[in-house]
């Protein structure tokens, strides 16, 4: 029984298939009990110490003797970045993988996924366009820069996001540009997997 709910429970992680979840499940019957143990434990420690930025909405490690409830992100209590600019992700590992290329040292917004094309609206209700409507009232940003994968999700995504936010260009609101990233990523391209090079070439010839 416990085996069968644990392959439940894999098949809910994202891109993870039945075949994927079993073979999971069956490498931990095998593991030895340490590393079982300390899988356990650190799926615990995440839930307790990782919270999500209530500005941006990333995932990140609560600070020492900070309350583990919403407490912001690194990214947004850094008073260094550039404020002028936000930047609208997918997902965390986007936001992380931009921020590994060094090439941009703006606002991140992260949406929490795309708009897929068989569920539109089902999925677009879990998405934060409104809390990106309000955080770009509130903050005020020169340029927002829909970094969307090179998809038709993504797209689709930008799209929707574009015309979420355009009621706010121009109105003394603050926002000037609503841009996305230059099409030096190749059609398909998720920004997940772009190298530093790709990203600063993206970034440089957004429009
Ligand atoms: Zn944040």
């Amino acid at each position: 029984m416990a085996f069968e709910k644990l392959i439940e429970h894999f098949l809910k992680f994202p891109g993870i298939g039945p075949r994927q979840a079993k073979r999971f499940g069956y490498f931990l019957a095998d593991a030895d009990g340490d590393f079982a143990e300390e899988l356990a434990r650190l799926i615990l420690e995440v839930k307790k110490n990782v919270v999500q930025c209530p500005s941006c909405f990333c995932f990140h490690n609560a600070r020492p003797g900070a309350p583990a409830t919403a407490s912001a992100c690194g990214i947004c209590a850094n008073l260094n970045r550039d404020n002028s600019l936000l930047m609208v992700v997918e997902k965390d590992v986007d936001l992380e993988n931009i921020e590994k290329s060094g090439v941009y040292d703006g606002r991140y917004f992260v949406l929490g996924g795309v708009l897929s094309l068989v569920n539109g609206l089902k999925k677009q209700n879990s998405l934060r366009f409104k809390e990106l409507f309000s955080k770009v009232q509130e903050n005020s940003p020169e340029e927002v820069i829909l970094a969307t994968s090179a998809t038709v999700e993504g797209e689709n995504t930008a799209r929707y996001a574009e015309k979420i936010l355009e009621p706010l260009l121009g109105t003394g609101n603050g926002l000037k540009k609503i841009s996305r990233l230059g099409r030096g990523l190749s059609t398909g391209t998720e920004l997940e997997y772009i190298d530093g090079e790709t990203m600063s070439d993206a970034l440089e010839s957004r429009k």
